[in-house]
């Protein structure tokens, strides 16, 4: 099976991706983690990404799409994957369809975890830094015994620049304007699947394998 995820900030996509690569052996292909890495390990294509990335630019679409190319066809061979935070546009979806042609497999499913506006900026601007340890709160889900201080080490929580809720109400409207193509791409393609992620993470899990059990079946 190979799966895409899409969803905005806050939909909770990485915590399902992370989930269900653990108990499925699918391979978790997160964009970030797979460009620290390639940075990390000196590729020629990290070389080139950790250019941009040392001037605080965005890594152009041509880089990054390689970094995954890459990352897919290691050994010469198509994974079980699940990709997490790309594509991004629909630039890189065309070129994620010619990796995969060139290794003559395709993608299964793309789900689509929505989200509302309430919903994001609650989980995201709810979120607590401490400034000491880095231990990580949250303001509904796990908040600290005495508000605004570490319970492990006392110091003072913080919260991130980017979680604030007129920051948090930006980024959801630049992912909705930057996604709105390339989710009607893969609508035309029979490949996208809405789930709703406004339930609790549970309730989400058991809808998305479910979908996919019966994908599996149909196969
Ligand atoms: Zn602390």
């Amino acid at each position: 099976m190979n799966v895409v995820f899409l969803g905005p900030p806050g939909a909770g996509k990485g915590t399902q991706a992370e989930t269900l690569s653990k108990q499925r052996g699918m391979e978790h292909i997160s964009t970030g983690e797979v460009l620290r890495g390639a940075v990390d390990a000196g590729t020629p294509v990290g070389l080139r990404a950790r250019k941009y990335m040392e001037k605080g630019a965005l890594v152009p679409d041509e880089v990054v799409v390689d970094i995954v190319a890459e990352r897919i066809g290691k050994n010469g061979r198509c994974k079980n994957f699940l990709l997490d935070g790309f594509p991004r546009n629909l630039n890189q979806a065309k070129a994620l369809d010619k990796t995969l042609s060139g290794l003559k497999d395709r993608l299964d499913v793309v789900f689509y975890f929505a989200v509302s506006e309430e919903t994001a900026v609650s989980r995201l601007t709810g979120r607590w830094i401490c400034s000491g340890c880095g231990s990580n709160y949250h303001q509904h889900y796990m908040p600290p015994r005495k508000p605004g201080v570490c319970d492990k080490c006392g110091k003072a929580l913080q919260q991130r620049p980017d979680d604030k809720v007129e920051t948090v109400k930006e980024r959801l409207k630049v992912y909705r304007k930057q996604t709105a193509d390339l989710i009607d791409y893969y609508e035309k393609q029979g490949l996208l699947m809405k789930i709703n992620a406004d339930r609790d993470v549970k309730e989400v899990y058991e809808e998305v394998t479910k979908a996919l059990d019966s994908l599996n079946r149909e196969r």
